[in-house]
């Protein structure tokens, strides 16, 4: 009995070994149904010849029927291969591999194509699908507007390529001429990522003077002085932070410090000018500094902010909240009382509350748990000033709180609701008579 459940085992650990080096070299229905997977994401997903990082022009020429290369990847991008089509990839040529046209003829997918395993943090803050490549990795994201291929140059030094409008990037499991093999990041999938929209703070940081337009600019008439409007906390309910508590951190020059570092903010001693850390507020000459009002309280100075229709002076929290959502915005009053927590929080100079709450499974998405985590670190900030209450969690602010794209917060969210991690207990009215759903962990 014994030694038929060690052969048993020894069979499983043979198939294992067999599974594991399939897994290495693709089989011809992995290849198919990778590409169906890519063509149901909206993807022109095109044949490659093995070894290159070309269009496969033998398959093409049979079944798009024409000599010139370029109209052969066109054809692909305006008339999507068929699942016949690709099948007979295969058969024309086993070891055909996969790729995509990136652009607008791929629902504005882009890629992130980094020559170096080393990616700086800061680029990577956005969770979005991943692939490893030989070199480093390939980042993939959707953009609503054009983008051209372009360098990826971060403080002088190359980082890989952006692969813009109509460029051929090759998808797992295609085979590298070396032998070695595409793969999507272990949990990174877009299945189990998604796809995020590309951070307009990202595109800056890699590419300057890159000419995309703000969709909804702040207007200057919105502006008000920062010094006025510092009441935030003035009617939370009774909790361990009050709002004068909160205004007196701004008017230490350690924590403020603190904070700068959150905010990017070079180690220039305070009132010292420093390149603008706002979001697509680019500039050569450095116009931005932290000084004192006349409240005690530091703020942030932008010398340059009537080029960029901004007010000349912000509160801390106000360029952090900026740098979450990608732009300027203007926010009410209970916005800006949690986002400075979680700056006092990112600071090191609070301890949020601890949640306990439900355990979400090893094998979840890391979409889910992103999301989950943000609305875990969300309560942990609030229940500082009022214990126990349940909070709203619009999609937009979910998405800048957690640092997910807005498309793919619902999804998360229906999930973690489904699972039971969340669960809805009431609804408020928001501004303009708009009903929002108060949430609480499970
Ligand atoms: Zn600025």
């Amino acid at each position: 009995m014994s030694k038929q459940i060690s052969s048993i085992a020894t069979a499983n650990v043979i198939n294992d070994i067999n599974n594991y080096s399939s897994a290495l070299k693709p089989s011809v229905e992995e290849k198919i149904n990778a590409a169906i997977s890519y063509l149901a994401l909206g993807w022109a997903v095109i044949p490659v010849k093995c070894g290159t990082k070309q269009m496969h022009y033998k398959i093409s020429k049979k079944q798009r029927g024409t000599n010139k290369t370029t109209k052969h990847t066109n054809s692909y991008a305006k008339c999507r291969a068929t699942l016949d089509e690709i099948r007979e990839w295969f058969e024309i040529d086993l070891d055909c591999n996969i790729g995509t046209l990136t652009g607008q003829c791929s629902r504005g997918l882009y890629v992130f194509d980094w020559d170096t395993k080393k990616i700086p943090k800061k680029c990577c803050k956005t969770l979005t699908a991943k692939s490893k490549t030989k070199k480093g990795y390939h980042d993939f994201y959707y953009c609503p507007k054009k983008i051209p291929s372009t360098n990826i140059t971060i403080n002088g030094k190359h980082y890989g390529e952006i692969r813009g409008d109509g460029v051929l990037v090759v998808l797992p499991p295609s085979v590298h001429e070396t032998g070695w093999i595409y793969e999507w990041q272990d949990l990174f999938s877009p299945s189990e990522a998604g796809i995020a929209e590309i951070p307009r703070a990202l595109l800056e940081m890699v590419r300057k003077r890159l000419k995309i337009k703000s969709s909804n600019p702040v207007k200057s008439k919105n502006t008000r002085s920062a010094s006025s409007k510092y009441s935030l906390l003035a009617d939370s309910p009774s909790g361990f932070i009050s709002s004068s508590n909160l205004k007196e951190v701004d008017t230490n020059e350690s924590n403020v410090k603190e904070m700068c570092k959150v905010l990017n903010i070079p180690p220039v001693e305070l009132g010292q000018h420093f390149l603008c850390v706002l979001p697509h507020h680019q500039e050569k000459r450095p116009s931005a500094s932290v000084y004192r009002a006349d409240n005690k309280q530091f703020v942030y100075r932008d010398f340059h902010s009537a080029k960029h229709q901004c007010k000349p002076a912000m509160l801390l929290v106000e360029v952090y909240a900026a740098q979450a959502y990608g732009e300027v915005r203007q926010l009410n009053k209970p916005e800006l009382a949690v986002w400075h927590l979680r700056l006092l929080v990112e600071a090191k100079l609070l301890q949020p509350v601890e949640i306990s709450s439900y355990k979400l499974s090893e094998n979840s998405r890391p979409l889910v748990k992103k999301l989950y985590e943000g609305f875990l670190l969300l309560l942990g900030c609030k229940w500082l000033y009022s214990p126990n209450s349940p909070t709203t969690f619009s999609h937009r602010f979910a998405a800048a709180w957690c640092g997910i794209s807005e498309c793919n917060v619902g999804e998360a969210m229906a999930e973690l609701l489904k699972i039971k991690a969340i669960k809805k207990v009431g609804e408020v009215v928001g501004s303009f008579g708009k009903k929002m759903s108060l949430f609480l962990p499970n």
